[in-house]
């Protein structure tokens, strides 16, 4: 089945993070397990812990709804080496919390080079960094999400998703979450049937289906290969209702997180229940 829901609040601790996708009717949620734009954040307590798995009892969630997302602050392909030592630290810290919290994934954008090296080298540094975490961690599948290609970051074409893949040694630890927006934004087209079919084609061709372990479910306010990251409601923007329909019907893409990040937290329920309904 489908199990779709949306990037939740986690103020006042993680435990909240399945009360409040509960309240909008989500089988599937993300959170951040600390704040997002600090590098620092206190341990997780055994209560907090405790309570999130109450919680997410209650709301009727298994660990494989979730699909927590990092720190924006990270990059593991900075050029700098001593930022990049940085950044890994936080990035294991973030692989142990989910760990702590009994969660198989976690989502992350996977870097940038800052103009300051060429793509595949950042490409190659950042598959080093995440070998490097995922030897010191473990139980937690680190799941590379594409991006628009804004600014220099990585990502923005499925090729650069199997590079990571292919030069990550343990292949049952390492995944992938495609955002639709970022799909649209960063050049690939979805809103034809044929555009969505040849799409998708071209993702399973070059990375496959079997590393897809959750989606972002964005329109976009910015046009087709614009490489810009600007998320809309559903239906609002240049994607508008029809590919997700195609998606929600997908067999390809069933038992995953299925996540809005969508700009109007107070169109989610509404959102999800589209989704739902549009499902035949
Ligand atoms: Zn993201
Ligand atoms: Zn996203």
């Amino acid at each position: 089945m489908k199990r779709i829901g949306a990037h939740v609040s986690a103020a006042g601790g993680v435990q909240n993070a399945p009360l409040n996708a509960a309240k909008i009717g989500a089988k599937a949620f993300a959170l951040f397990t600390k704040n997002q734009r600090q590098w620092r954040a206190k341990a997780l307590t055994t209560e907090q812990i405790d309570q999130f798995h109450q919680n997410m009892e209650a709301g009727g969630f298994r660990a494989k709804d979730v699909l927590p997302h990092d720190s924006y602050l990270i990059n593991l392909g900075h050029p700098d080496a001593a930022a990049r030592e940085k950044s890994l630290d936080a990035f294991i810290d973030e692989l142990q919390r989910c760990r702590q919290l009994g969660l198989p994934y976690l989502n992350f954008h996977p870097g940038s080079h800052l103009r300051k090296i060429d793509e595949e080298a950042c490409l190659d540094l950042i598959a080093e960094s995440i070998n490097r975490a995922l030897d010191v961690t473990e139980g937690v599948t680190a799941v590379i999400e594409n991006t628009a290609g804004q600014g220099s970051n990585l990502g923005y074409r499925f090729e650069h998703l199997a590079h990571l893949i292919a030069r990550v040694e343990d292949k049952s630890r390492i995944g992938v979450c495609l955002d639709t927006c970022h799909t649209f934004t960063a050049g690939y087209d979805l809103r034809s049937r044929a555009s969505y079919d040849e799409t998708m084609a071209e993702f399973e061709r070059t990375v496959g289906f079997n590393y897809l372990c959750g989606m972002h479910l964005n329109d976009s306010k910015p046009d087709l290969g614009s490489r810009v990251d600007r998320h809309h409601s559903i239906g609002m923007g240049k994607l508008g209702v029809e590919p997700f329909r195609w998606i929600v019907n997908d067999d390809r893409i069933d038992e995953i997180p299925m996540v809005l990040e969508t700009i109007d937290a107070n169109l989610w329920a509404q959102e999800i229940e589209l989704l739902y309904s549009m499902i035949e």
